[in-house]
Protein backbone atom coordinates (compact mmCIF):
# COMPACT_ATOMS: atom_id res chain seq x y z
CA UNK A 1 0.00 0.00 0.00
CA UNK A 2 1.46 3.59 -0.65
CA UNK A 3 3.48 5.51 2.03
CA UNK A 4 2.70 9.18 2.16
CA UNK A 5 5.65 10.81 3.02
CA UNK A 6 6.87 14.12 4.46
CA UNK A 7 8.73 16.80 2.53
CA UNK A 8 11.86 17.39 4.20
CA UNK A 9 14.52 19.72 3.00
CA UNK A 10 13.64 18.24 -0.49
CA UNK A 11 13.43 14.61 -0.03
CA UNK A 12 10.18 12.53 0.56
CA UNK A 13 10.93 10.76 3.98
CA UNK A 14 9.20 8.57 6.54
CA UNK A 15 9.27 9.56 10.12
CA UNK A 16 12.03 8.31 11.88
CA UNK A 17 10.00 5.74 13.85
CA UNK A 18 8.20 4.47 10.86
CA UNK A 19 5.06 5.41 12.79
CA UNK A 20 2.14 5.67 10.48
CA UNK A 21 -1.91 6.16 9.65
CA UNK A 22 -4.43 4.85 7.79
CA UNK A 23 -5.80 7.00 5.01
CA UNK A 24 -9.41 5.89 5.12
CA UNK A 25 -11.84 6.73 1.95
CA UNK A 26 -14.67 7.84 4.12
CA UNK A 27 -17.19 7.12 1.26
CA UNK A 28 -16.37 3.35 1.64
CA UNK A 29 -14.72 2.83 4.98
CA UNK A 30 -11.72 1.15 3.20
CA UNK A 31 -8.05 2.12 4.02
CA UNK A 32 -6.65 3.82 0.92
CA UNK A 33 -2.99 4.57 2.00
CA UNK A 34 -0.82 4.94 5.13
CA UNK A 35 0.51 8.36 5.98
CA UNK A 36 3.77 9.20 7.68
CA UNK A 37 2.92 9.86 11.58
CA UNK A 38 5.54 12.71 12.33
CA UNK A 39 6.13 14.78 15.29
CA UNK A 40 8.52 16.91 17.18
CA UNK A 41 11.05 15.17 15.64
CA UNK A 42 9.86 16.01 12.13
CA UNK A 43 9.19 19.28 12.51
CA UNK A 44 12.51 19.80 13.83
CA UNK A 45 14.40 18.63 10.88
CA UNK A 46 11.83 20.68 8.78
CA UNK A 47 12.55 24.03 10.53
CA UNK A 48 15.61 23.35 10.41
CA UNK A 49 15.97 22.20 6.29
CA UNK A 50 13.52 25.81 6.28
CA UNK A 51 15.81 27.73 8.23
CA UNK A 52 18.92 27.02 5.97
CA UNK A 53 16.94 27.80 2.73
CA UNK A 54 15.51 30.74 4.16
CA UNK A 55 18.77 32.78 3.44
CA UNK A 56 18.57 31.67 -0.18
CA UNK A 57 14.92 31.93 -0.73
CA UNK A 58 14.64 35.85 0.66
CA UNK A 59 17.80 36.90 -1.71
CA UNK A 60 16.00 35.23 -4.11
CA UNK A 61 14.14 38.03 -7.24
CA UNK A 62 10.71 38.44 -6.63
CA UNK A 63 10.34 37.56 -10.23
CA UNK A 64 12.36 34.57 -9.97
CA UNK A 65 10.01 33.53 -6.77
CA UNK A 66 6.74 34.25 -9.20
CA UNK A 67 8.06 32.20 -11.60
CA UNK A 68 8.71 28.98 -9.44
CA UNK A 69 4.93 29.89 -8.05
CA UNK A 70 3.27 30.05 -11.77
CA UNK A 71 5.24 26.74 -12.79
CA UNK A 72 3.85 24.94 -9.52
CA UNK A 73 0.66 26.42 -10.77
CA UNK A 74 0.59 25.28 -14.26
CA UNK A 75 1.94 21.26 -12.97
CA UNK A 76 -1.65 21.75 -10.60
CA UNK A 77 -3.51 22.57 -13.98
CA UNK A 78 -1.51 19.88 -15.84
CA UNK A 79 -2.43 17.51 -13.13
CA UNK A 80 -5.93 18.43 -12.51
CA UNK A 81 -7.94 15.09 -13.04
CA UNK A 82 -5.54 13.26 -10.73
CA UNK A 83 -5.35 15.50 -7.81
CA UNK A 84 -9.22 16.33 -8.30
CA UNK A 85 -9.99 12.39 -7.70
CA UNK A 86 -7.42 12.05 -4.95
CA UNK A 87 -9.42 15.00 -3.51
CA UNK A 88 -12.36 13.14 -3.72
CA UNK A 89 -11.21 9.50 -2.44
CA UNK A 90 -9.90 11.49 0.77
CA UNK A 91 -12.58 13.82 1.51
CA UNK A 92 -15.64 12.42 -0.21
CA UNK A 93 -16.67 15.20 -2.02
CA UNK A 94 -18.25 15.02 -5.79
CA UNK A 95 -15.19 14.43 -8.33
CA UNK A 96 -16.97 17.51 -10.00
CA UNK A 97 -16.88 19.66 -7.32
CA UNK A 98 -12.88 19.19 -6.64
CA UNK A 99 -12.67 19.48 -11.05
CA UNK A 100 -14.31 22.85 -10.66
CA UNK A 101 -13.35 24.82 -7.57
CA UNK A 102 -10.70 22.95 -5.34
CA UNK A 103 -7.92 22.15 -7.91
CA UNK A 104 -8.62 25.17 -9.72
CA UNK A 105 -8.38 27.72 -7.36
CA UNK A 106 -5.24 25.95 -6.02
CA UNK A 107 -3.51 27.08 -9.05
CA UNK A 108 -5.07 30.18 -8.90
CA UNK A 109 -3.67 30.91 -5.46
CA UNK A 110 -0.20 30.51 -6.74
CA UNK A 111 -0.87 32.51 -9.64
CA UNK A 112 -2.33 35.65 -7.76
CA UNK A 113 0.17 35.46 -5.73
CA UNK A 114 2.60 35.33 -7.96
CA UNK A 115 1.47 38.43 -9.28
CA UNK A 116 2.15 39.95 -5.93
CA UNK A 117 5.34 39.07 -5.75
CA UNK A 118 5.88 40.97 -9.19
CA UNK A 119 3.80 43.75 -8.55
CA UNK A 120 3.93 44.98 -5.01
CA UNK A 121 5.43 48.29 -3.91
CA UNK A 122 6.48 49.55 -0.28
CA UNK A 123 5.49 53.18 0.59
CA UNK A 124 7.90 56.09 0.66
CA UNK A 125 6.99 59.21 2.60
CA UNK A 126 8.66 62.15 2.20
CA UNK A 127 9.38 65.17 4.45
CA UNK A 128 10.05 67.53 2.23
CA UNK A 129 13.25 69.57 2.18
CA UNK A 130 14.38 67.21 5.17
CA UNK A 131 13.97 63.17 4.94
CA UNK A 132 12.74 60.55 3.37
CA UNK A 133 11.07 58.13 5.10
CA UNK A 134 10.56 54.19 3.28
CA UNK A 135 8.90 51.41 4.76
CA UNK A 136 11.04 47.91 3.50
CA UNK A 137 8.93 44.63 4.04
CA UNK A 138 11.21 41.87 4.69
CA UNK A 139 10.12 38.21 5.09
CA UNK A 140 9.73 36.88 8.72
CA UNK A 141 11.50 33.80 8.35
CA UNK A 142 9.35 30.49 8.58
CA UNK A 143 5.81 30.20 8.37
CA UNK A 144 4.04 27.28 9.72
CA UNK A 145 0.49 26.91 7.88
CA UNK A 146 -1.92 24.33 9.31
CA UNK A 147 -5.10 23.88 7.41
CA UNK A 148 -8.14 21.36 8.13
CA UNK A 149 -10.11 18.66 5.50
CA UNK A 150 -12.55 20.08 3.81
CA UNK A 151 -11.05 22.16 0.68
CA UNK A 152 -7.61 20.68 1.27
CA UNK A 153 -5.62 21.41 -1.42
CA UNK A 154 -7.55 24.92 -2.07
CA UNK A 155 -6.40 26.24 1.85
CA UNK A 156 -3.61 24.45 2.48
CA UNK A 157 -1.59 26.50 -0.83
CA UNK A 158 -4.15 29.74 0.03
CA UNK A 159 -1.39 30.18 3.17
CA UNK A 160 1.83 28.95 1.30
CA UNK A 161 1.60 31.21 -2.03
CA UNK A 162 1.86 34.40 -0.14
CA UNK A 163 4.20 33.25 2.69
CA UNK A 164 6.66 31.87 -0.57
CA UNK A 165 5.77 34.73 -2.46
CA UNK A 166 6.82 37.23 0.26
CA UNK A 167 10.36 35.05 0.75
CA UNK A 168 9.52 33.40 3.73
CA UNK A 169 10.35 29.79 3.85
CA UNK A 170 7.38 26.69 5.34
CA UNK A 171 6.72 24.06 7.28
CA UNK A 172 3.16 23.25 6.38
CA UNK A 173 0.47 20.44 7.84
CA UNK A 174 -2.31 19.22 6.00
CA UNK A 175 -4.97 17.58 7.91
CA UNK A 176 -4.24 13.79 8.42
CA UNK A 177 -7.69 13.15 7.03
CA UNK A 178 -6.73 14.68 3.63
CA UNK A 179 -3.10 13.93 2.80
CA UNK A 180 -3.00 12.97 -0.54
CA UNK A 181 -3.00 16.10 -2.60
CA UNK A 182 -0.41 17.63 0.26
CA UNK A 183 1.99 15.19 -0.49
CA UNK A 184 1.25 15.88 -4.72
CA UNK A 185 1.65 19.00 -4.31
CA UNK A 186 5.44 18.60 -2.61
CA UNK A 187 6.12 16.01 -5.49
CA UNK A 188 5.14 18.99 -7.96
CA UNK A 189 7.09 21.80 -5.56
CA UNK A 190 10.32 19.42 -6.61
CA UNK A 191 9.46 19.31 -10.19
CA UNK A 192 8.77 22.76 -10.39
CA UNK A 193 12.21 23.81 -9.54
CA UNK A 194 11.44 24.80 -5.73
CA UNK A 195 15.33 25.02 -4.19
CA UNK A 196 15.29 22.12 -1.02
CA UNK A 197 14.08 23.63 2.29
CA UNK A 198 11.86 26.23 0.59
CA UNK A 199 8.61 24.05 1.02
CA UNK A 200 8.34 21.30 3.53
CA UNK A 201 5.57 19.32 4.26
CA UNK A 202 5.01 17.40 7.39
CA UNK A 203 1.93 14.82 8.10
CA UNK A 204 0.53 13.70 11.54
CA UNK A 205 -2.11 14.52 13.55
CA UNK A 206 -2.72 17.57 15.09
CA UNK A 207 -2.16 17.30 18.58
CA UNK A 208 1.41 16.15 17.64
CA UNK A 209 2.47 17.27 14.29
CA UNK A 210 0.58 20.58 14.51
CA UNK A 211 1.46 21.37 17.64
CA UNK A 212 5.01 21.05 17.16
CA UNK A 213 4.97 23.26 15.00
CA UNK A 214 3.33 26.15 16.74
CA UNK A 215 5.58 25.37 19.83
CA UNK A 216 8.52 25.69 17.59
CA UNK A 217 10.44 28.85 18.38
CA UNK A 218 12.53 29.06 15.16
CA UNK A 219 8.58 29.23 13.16
CA UNK A 220 7.81 32.70 14.27
CA UNK A 221 4.29 32.71 12.17
CA UNK A 222 1.54 30.56 12.14
CA UNK A 223 -0.87 30.50 9.62
CA UNK A 224 -4.04 28.24 10.78
CA UNK A 225 -7.54 27.45 9.57
CA UNK A 226 -9.99 25.11 11.44
CA UNK A 227 -12.09 24.87 14.40
CA UNK A 228 -12.25 27.39 16.65
CA UNK A 229 -11.52 25.98 19.53
CA UNK A 230 -8.02 24.37 18.10
CA UNK A 231 -7.51 28.32 17.02
CA UNK A 232 -7.83 29.39 20.81
CA UNK A 233 -5.29 26.68 21.91
CA UNK A 234 -3.24 27.81 19.11
CA UNK A 235 -3.37 31.44 20.16
CA UNK A 236 -2.89 30.39 23.72
CA UNK A 237 0.66 28.51 22.71
CA UNK A 238 1.75 31.86 20.83
CA UNK A 239 0.79 34.48 23.30
CA UNK A 240 3.87 34.29 25.33
CA UNK A 241 6.22 33.39 22.55
CA UNK A 242 4.82 36.68 20.93
CA UNK A 243 4.59 34.95 17.77
CA UNK A 244 2.23 36.57 14.89
CA UNK A 245 -0.62 34.34 14.08
CA UNK A 246 -3.58 34.52 11.67
CA UNK A 247 -6.47 32.58 12.61
CA UNK A 248 -9.77 31.58 10.53
CA UNK A 249 -12.12 29.66 12.18
CA UNK A 250 -15.68 28.45 12.52
CA UNK A 251 -18.29 30.24 11.19
CA UNK A 252 -22.86 29.97 11.79
CA UNK A 253 -23.36 31.76 8.73
CA UNK A 254 -27.01 33.82 8.16
CA UNK A 255 -28.07 33.55 4.90
CA UNK A 256 -30.89 36.02 4.63
CA UNK A 257 -34.09 36.61 2.53
CA UNK A 258 -36.17 39.72 1.75
CA UNK A 259 -39.05 39.67 -0.14
CA UNK A 260 -38.00 42.09 -2.33
CA UNK A 261 -35.16 39.82 -3.88
CA UNK A 262 -34.99 37.79 -7.29
CA UNK A 263 -36.54 34.58 -5.09
CA UNK A 264 -35.47 31.82 -8.03
CA UNK A 265 -32.13 33.02 -7.39
CA UNK A 266 -31.84 33.84 -3.67
CA UNK A 267 -33.76 29.32 -3.67
CA UNK A 268 -30.64 28.41 -6.20
CA UNK A 269 -28.19 30.39 -4.06
CA UNK A 270 -29.36 29.36 -0.60
CA UNK A 271 -29.14 24.91 -1.93
CA UNK A 272 -25.63 26.14 -2.78
CA UNK A 273 -24.78 28.04 0.01
CA UNK A 274 -26.40 25.15 2.66
CA UNK A 275 -25.21 22.33 0.77
CA UNK A 276 -22.20 22.34 -1.45
CA UNK A 277 -19.60 20.32 -0.12
CA UNK A 278 -22.10 18.50 2.19
CA UNK A 279 -22.00 21.98 3.87
CA UNK A 280 -18.70 21.11 5.13
CA UNK A 281 -17.42 24.77 4.42
CA UNK A 282 -16.79 27.21 6.91
CA UNK A 283 -18.59 29.87 4.50
CA UNK A 284 -21.44 27.79 4.01
CA UNK A 285 -25.27 29.42 5.14
CA UNK A 286 -25.99 27.20 7.65
CA UNK A 287 -29.17 29.64 8.93
CA UNK A 288 -31.92 30.87 6.69
CA UNK A 289 -33.07 33.81 7.62
CA UNK A 290 -36.30 34.69 5.20
CA UNK A 291 -38.57 37.85 5.73
CA UNK A 292 -42.00 36.51 7.36
CA UNK A 293 -44.11 37.60 3.91
CA UNK A 294 -42.74 34.81 1.87
CA UNK A 295 -41.17 32.84 4.40
CA UNK A 296 -43.59 29.46 4.26
CA UNK A 297 -43.64 29.67 0.46
CA UNK A 298 -39.84 30.20 0.05
CA UNK A 299 -39.44 27.65 2.69
CA UNK A 300 -41.46 25.19 0.49
CA UNK A 301 -39.63 25.05 -2.58
CA UNK A 302 -36.24 25.18 -0.97
CA UNK A 303 -37.15 22.18 0.95
CA UNK A 304 -38.06 20.76 -2.68
CA UNK A 305 -35.02 21.64 -3.87
CA UNK A 306 -32.91 19.91 -1.14
CA UNK A 307 -34.67 16.88 -1.77
CA UNK A 308 -33.73 16.84 -5.60
CA UNK A 309 -29.72 16.97 -4.60
CA UNK A 310 -28.37 13.71 -6.08
CA UNK A 311 -26.63 11.99 -3.49
CA UNK A 312 -24.43 9.23 -4.43
CA UNK A 313 -20.57 7.80 -5.32
CA UNK A 314 -18.61 11.03 -5.08
CA UNK A 315 -16.42 9.60 -7.77
CA UNK A 316 -19.99 9.88 -10.43
CA UNK A 317 -19.56 12.57 -12.32
CA UNK A 318 -23.59 13.25 -11.43
CA UNK A 319 -23.23 13.17 -7.69
CA UNK A 320 -24.12 16.45 -6.29
CA UNK A 321 -24.08 15.52 -2.24
CA UNK A 322 -21.11 13.09 -1.22
CA UNK A 323 -19.99 11.38 1.77
CA UNK A 324 -19.08 13.35 5.05
CA UNK A 325 -14.95 13.15 6.23
CA UNK A 326 -15.85 10.39 8.38
CA UNK A 327 -17.68 8.08 10.48
CA UNK A 328 -16.72 10.10 13.97
CA UNK A 329 -17.65 13.25 12.10
CA UNK A 330 -20.96 11.89 10.74
CA UNK A 331 -21.72 11.09 14.39
CA UNK A 332 -21.50 14.41 15.45
CA UNK A 333 -23.89 15.63 12.35
CA UNK A 334 -26.47 13.39 13.31
CA UNK A 335 -26.36 14.41 17.42
CA UNK A 336 -26.65 17.98 16.74
CA UNK A 337 -30.04 17.13 14.26
CA UNK A 338 -30.88 14.74 17.43
CA UNK A 339 -30.36 17.60 19.86
CA UNK A 340 -32.59 20.33 17.48
CA UNK A 341 -35.81 17.40 17.63
CA UNK A 342 -34.76 17.06 21.31
CA UNK A 343 -35.61 21.05 21.47
CA UNK A 344 -38.85 20.78 19.73
CA UNK A 345 -37.03 21.47 16.11
CA UNK A 346 -39.10 19.78 12.99
CA UNK A 347 -37.20 17.90 10.48
CA UNK A 348 -38.66 19.63 7.05
CA UNK A 349 -36.51 17.08 4.80
CA UNK A 350 -33.54 14.52 5.82
CA UNK A 351 -32.63 14.17 9.41
CA UNK A 352 -30.92 10.33 8.69
CA UNK A 353 -27.99 9.05 7.64
CA UNK A 354 -28.01 7.39 3.57
CA UNK A 355 -28.09 4.18 3.21
CA UNK A 356 -29.36 3.98 -0.32
CA UNK A 357 -26.02 4.11 -1.84
CA UNK A 358 -23.89 1.93 -5.06
CA UNK A 359 -22.45 -1.31 -3.25
CA UNK A 360 -18.81 0.33 -3.28
CA UNK A 361 -20.01 3.02 -0.62
CA UNK A 362 -21.82 0.57 1.41
CA UNK A 363 -19.56 1.44 4.47
CA UNK A 364 -19.48 5.40 3.82
CA UNK A 365 -20.29 8.26 6.00
CA UNK A 366 -23.43 9.33 4.02
CA UNK A 367 -25.89 11.80 5.50
CA UNK A 368 -29.04 13.24 4.00
CA UNK A 369 -29.50 16.73 3.31
CA UNK A 370 -31.75 18.37 6.11
CA UNK A 371 -33.75 21.55 6.81
CA UNK A 372 -35.03 22.16 10.46
CA UNK A 373 -37.37 24.73 11.50
CA UNK A 374 -39.66 25.32 14.72
CA UNK A 375 -35.87 26.19 16.70
CA UNK A 376 -35.56 28.84 19.50
CA UNK A 377 -32.59 30.92 17.79
CA UNK A 378 -30.91 31.18 21.48
CA UNK A 379 -30.12 27.35 21.10
CA UNK A 380 -27.45 25.21 21.12
CA UNK A 381 -28.13 24.02 17.41
CA UNK A 382 -28.88 27.72 16.53
CA UNK A 383 -25.72 28.79 18.21
CA UNK A 384 -22.99 26.09 17.51
CA UNK A 385 -21.26 25.48 14.00
CA UNK A 386 -22.35 21.61 12.95
CA UNK A 387 -19.93 21.78 9.80
CA UNK A 388 -22.50 19.29 8.00
CA UNK A 389 -25.37 19.58 5.84
CA UNK A 390 -27.59 20.92 8.03
CA UNK A 391 -29.47 24.17 7.72
CA UNK A 392 -31.89 25.59 10.20
CA UNK A 393 -34.45 28.15 9.33
CA UNK A 394 -35.75 31.06 10.82
CA UNK A 395 -38.82 34.00 9.98
CA UNK A 396 -38.12 37.68 10.55
CA UNK A 397 -40.81 40.85 10.42
CA UNK A 398 -38.19 43.56 9.62
CA UNK A 399 -34.80 44.66 8.89
CA UNK A 400 -34.08 45.38 12.63
CA UNK A 401 -34.61 41.63 13.58
CA UNK A 402 -32.79 39.96 11.03
CA UNK A 403 -30.02 41.85 11.70
CA UNK A 404 -30.30 40.66 15.61
CA UNK A 405 -30.78 37.30 14.09
CA UNK A 406 -28.06 37.32 12.27
CA UNK A 407 -25.73 38.92 14.33
CA UNK A 408 -27.00 36.94 17.40
CA UNK A 409 -24.48 34.08 17.84
CA UNK A 410 -20.81 34.03 19.07
CA UNK A 411 -19.32 33.76 15.18
CA UNK A 412 -18.77 36.25 12.26
CA UNK A 413 -17.13 34.51 9.40
CA UNK A 414 -19.61 35.54 6.58
CA UNK A 415 -23.28 36.82 5.35
CA UNK A 416 -25.34 36.34 2.48
CA UNK A 417 -27.71 39.25 2.09
CA UNK A 418 -30.88 38.61 -0.52
CA UNK A 419 -32.67 42.06 -1.51
CA UNK A 420 -33.74 44.60 -4.64
CA UNK A 421 -33.27 47.48 -2.53
CA UNK A 422 -29.71 49.11 -2.69
CA UNK A 423 -30.77 51.28 0.40
CA UNK A 424 -31.05 48.43 2.55
CA UNK A 425 -27.47 46.11 1.41
CA UNK A 426 -25.69 49.42 2.21
CA UNK A 427 -27.72 49.97 5.18
CA UNK A 428 -27.35 46.49 6.22
CA UNK A 429 -24.03 46.42 5.12
CA UNK A 430 -23.07 49.14 8.15
CA UNK A 431 -24.94 46.99 10.51
CA UNK A 432 -24.18 43.47 10.03
CA UNK A 433 -21.30 42.03 11.46
CA UNK A 434 -19.41 39.75 9.70
CA UNK A 435 -15.71 39.89 7.74
CA UNK A 436 -17.25 38.99 4.31
CA UNK A 437 -21.13 39.69 2.75
CA UNK A 438 -22.01 38.36 0.20
CA UNK A 439 -25.06 40.77 -1.56
CA UNK A 440 -27.05 38.47 -3.86
CA UNK A 441 -24.57 35.91 -4.13
CA UNK A 442 -22.51 33.75 -2.09
CA UNK A 443 -18.89 32.70 -2.23
CA UNK A 444 -18.10 34.89 -4.91
CA UNK A 445 -14.35 36.10 -4.34
CA UNK A 446 -11.85 38.18 -6.10
CA UNK A 447 -8.60 36.79 -4.68
CA UNK A 448 -7.44 40.40 -3.36
CA UNK A 449 -10.26 41.31 -1.17
CA UNK A 450 -9.52 40.75 2.02
CA UNK A 451 -10.70 37.18 3.62
CA UNK A 452 -11.60 36.30 7.62
CA UNK A 453 -13.92 36.73 10.23
CA UNK A 454 -14.95 38.48 13.09
CA UNK A 455 -15.74 37.38 16.61
CA UNK A 456 -14.82 33.79 17.63
CA UNK A 457 -14.99 33.24 13.98
CA UNK A 458 -10.83 34.34 13.84
CA UNK A 459 -8.09 36.71 13.88
CA UNK A 460 -6.94 38.78 10.98
CA UNK A 461 -7.64 38.18 7.24
CA UNK A 462 -6.02 36.66 4.48
CA UNK A 463 -6.03 37.49 0.26
CA UNK A 464 -4.21 39.88 -1.37
CA UNK A 465 -2.85 42.26 0.27
CA UNK A 466 -3.11 41.45 3.79
CA UNK A 467 -1.65 37.88 3.39
CA UNK A 468 1.72 39.94 1.89
CA UNK A 469 1.31 42.11 5.19
CA UNK A 470 0.40 38.86 7.27
CA UNK A 471 4.39 37.28 6.32
CA UNK A 472 6.30 40.34 6.17
CA UNK A 473 8.09 42.74 8.96
CA UNK A 474 8.39 46.14 8.21
CA UNK A 475 11.17 48.45 8.96
CA UNK A 476 10.91 52.27 9.08
CA UNK A 477 13.49 53.35 7.22
CA UNK A 478 14.39 57.43 7.73
CA UNK A 479 16.94 59.34 5.86
CA UNK A 480 17.62 62.78 6.75
CA UNK A 481 19.62 64.87 4.08
CA UNK A 482 19.47 68.19 4.98
CA UNK A 483 22.50 69.52 6.70
P1 LIG B 1 -9.31 21.31 13.45
O1 LIG B 1 -9.17 22.58 14.19
O2 LIG B 1 -9.52 20.06 14.21
O3 LIG B 1 -8.01 21.05 12.54
C1 LIG B 1 -7.48 21.96 11.63
C2 LIG B 1 -6.02 21.64 11.42
O4 LIG B 1 -5.33 21.84 12.64
C3 LIG B 1 -5.73 20.20 11.03
O5 LIG B 1 -4.59 20.13 10.21
C4 LIG B 1 -5.45 19.56 12.37
O6 LIG B 1 -4.73 18.39 12.23
C5 LIG B 1 -4.67 20.66 13.03
N1 LIG B 1 -4.65 20.63 14.48
C6 LIG B 1 -5.50 20.00 15.34
N2 LIG B 1 -5.12 20.21 16.62
C7 LIG B 1 -4.01 20.99 16.56
C8 LIG B 1 -3.16 21.56 17.55
N3 LIG B 1 -3.34 21.36 18.85
N4 LIG B 1 -2.13 22.33 17.13
C9 LIG B 1 -1.92 22.56 15.83
N5 LIG B 1 -2.68 22.03 14.85
C10 LIG B 1 -3.72 21.27 15.22
O7 LIG B 1 -10.44 21.56 12.41
P2 LIG B 1 -11.03 20.53 11.38
O8 LIG B 1 -9.96 19.86 10.61
O9 LIG B 1 -12.03 19.71 12.10
O10 LIG B 1 -11.73 21.54 10.37
C11 LIG B 1 -13.00 21.98 10.52
C12 LIG B 1 -13.03 23.36 11.12
O11 LIG B 1 -12.29 24.26 10.32
C13 LIG B 1 -14.42 23.90 11.18
O12 LIG B 1 -14.68 24.44 12.45
C14 LIG B 1 -14.43 25.01 10.14
O13 LIG B 1 -15.32 26.02 10.36
C15 LIG B 1 -13.03 25.46 10.14
N6 LIG B 1 -12.70 26.07 8.87
C16 LIG B 1 -12.52 27.44 8.81
C17 LIG B 1 -12.27 28.07 7.62
C18 LIG B 1 -12.03 29.55 7.55
O14 LIG B 1 -11.39 29.98 6.61
N7 LIG B 1 -12.49 30.34 8.49
C19 LIG B 1 -12.19 27.32 6.38
C20 LIG B 1 -12.41 25.91 6.54
C21 LIG B 1 -12.64 25.32 7.76
P3 LIG B 1 -5.45 16.94 12.09
O15 LIG B 1 -6.68 17.12 11.31
O16 LIG B 1 -4.42 16.18 11.37
O17 LIG B 1 -5.72 16.49 13.48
Amino acid sequence: MELLKHLIAGEQVGSHDGATLDNIEPATGAVVSQIAAGGAREVAQAVEAAERAFDGWRTTSSDERARLLERLADLIEQNLERLARAESIDTGKPISLARRVDIPRSAANFRSFAAFARTTASAAHAMPGQALGYTLRKPRGVAGCISPWNLPLYLFTWKIAPALATGNTVVAKPSEMSPTTATMLGELSIEAGFPPGVLNIVHGLGPAAGQAIVEHPGVPTISFTGGTATGSRIASTCAPMFKRIGLELGGKNPFIVFGDADIDRAIDTAVRAGFTNQGQICLCGSRLLVERSIARAFVERFVDRVAQLKVGDPLDDATQHGSLISEQHLGKVEAAVNEARALGGRVLVGGSRITDLPPRCAGGAFFAPTVIDGLDPACSVEQSEIFGPVVTVQAFADEAEAVSLANGTPYGLACSLFTGDLGRAHRLAEALDFGILWVNCWMLRDLRTPFGGMKQSGLGREGGEEAMRFFTEPTSVCIQYDG
